[in-house]
């Protein structure tokens, strides 16, 4: 199987979650064991080199990529979470949505001085996640040294809004 067949996968659902937008599944690869264990692997093999103490798991869908990541490389799972959902002290930042705002929390404590982060999700889009979460992880005391999405948007040049290296598994126009 090789990254084309590997997009058969993913199912494109219209309009979802508002009418215009096309919504990429990664529900539907996960669903698939055969599939799922090679897109893990494959992500896994790309952010090897990084050397990541930690993966930073963005809310929520990067919880699922964070995962397989983790067990497949030795290293550690920070959540990256909504307000409102981390127990103890948190630091927080918020940022900029097409309508509105968002702001992602850390716990306070889960990143050591300088060690080295790598940050997941399912999908970049416009990139505004994931700048913000390295901005939050930056706050914290990381080292950020790379994200790692199984899918990107190409077209909309979301890699351009951070200063890290990005592995996209997947890349759609
Ligand atoms: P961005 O901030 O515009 O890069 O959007 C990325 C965030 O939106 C990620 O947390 C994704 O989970 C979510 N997202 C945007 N489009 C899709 C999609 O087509 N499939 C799955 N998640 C999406």
């Amino acid at each position: 199987m090789n990254d084309i067949d590997l997009k058969q996968y993913i199912a494109s659902i219209p309009d979802f979650p508002k009418p215009g937008i096309l919504f990429y599944d990664i529900g539907s690869l996960m669903r698939n064991a055969d599939a799922w264990q090679l897109a893990t692997a494959r992500m896994a093999h790309a952010v090897a080199p990084w050397q990541p103490d930690q993966l930073a798991a963005i809310e929520s869908r990067g919880f699922l990529t964070a995962a397989p990541l983790s067990t497949r490389l030795g290293a550690g799972i920070v959540m990256l979470r909504k307000p409102g959902k981390l127990p103890g002290e948190t630091i927080s930042h918020s940022y900029d949505l097409e309508y509105g705002s968002d702001t992602l929390h850390i716990q306070a404590g889960a990143i050591q001085p300088g060690q080295r982060v790598v940050v997941t999700d399912d999908m970049l889009a416009t990139g505004g996640t994931l700048a913000a979460s390295i901005a939050l992880l930056r706050k914290a005391g990381a080292n950020v040294v790379g994200a790692s999405v199984l899918m990107e948007l190409t077209a909309l040049r979301g890699r351009e809004k951070v200063d890290v290296p990005v592995h996209a598994l997947l890349s759609y126009d």
